[in-house]
């Protein structure tokens, strides 16, 4: 299960960020997720409440973002969002697209009591 091992390298982190900043608790996290990265943010979820048990995550409140796909159209040159990997450019409706990105995790915010 990926969710679980990105769980892992999250929990990594915040671990290191409370040491550094001197937290002992972490109340709140804002997550994004990238629509391409096949990460299923119910089973993250799931998979965070589980692992944050006994942790200064544990009762952190995960909030999960998933921003649209980015992406440069070859035929016309507008930039546009998708919402899948299968749409086609919205200004010419072109389906040669560059897409930018969006397979990634990133930690946006981290709140600490
Ligand atoms: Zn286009």
């Amino acid at each position: 299960m990926h969710e679980v091992s990105i769980c892992e390298h999250l929990l990594g982190i915040l671990d290191h960020e409370a040491r550094q900043h001197g937290v002992t608790r972490i109340t709140r996290l804002k997550l994004e997720i990238g629509r391409l990265s096949c990460l299923d943010p119910d089973a993250l979820r799931f998979a965070f409440d589980a692992m944050a048990l006994g942790t200064i995550a544990e009762a952190a409140k995960l909030q999960i973002d998933q921003p649209p796909i980015r992406a440069t159209c070859k035929d016309c040159g507008a930039a546009t969002e998708l919402d899948s990997r299968l749409e086609t450019c919205g200004s010419c409706g072109g389906t040669r697209l560059d897409i930018l990105g969006g397979d990634e995790m990133r930690l946006l915010e981290m709140e600490a009591a």
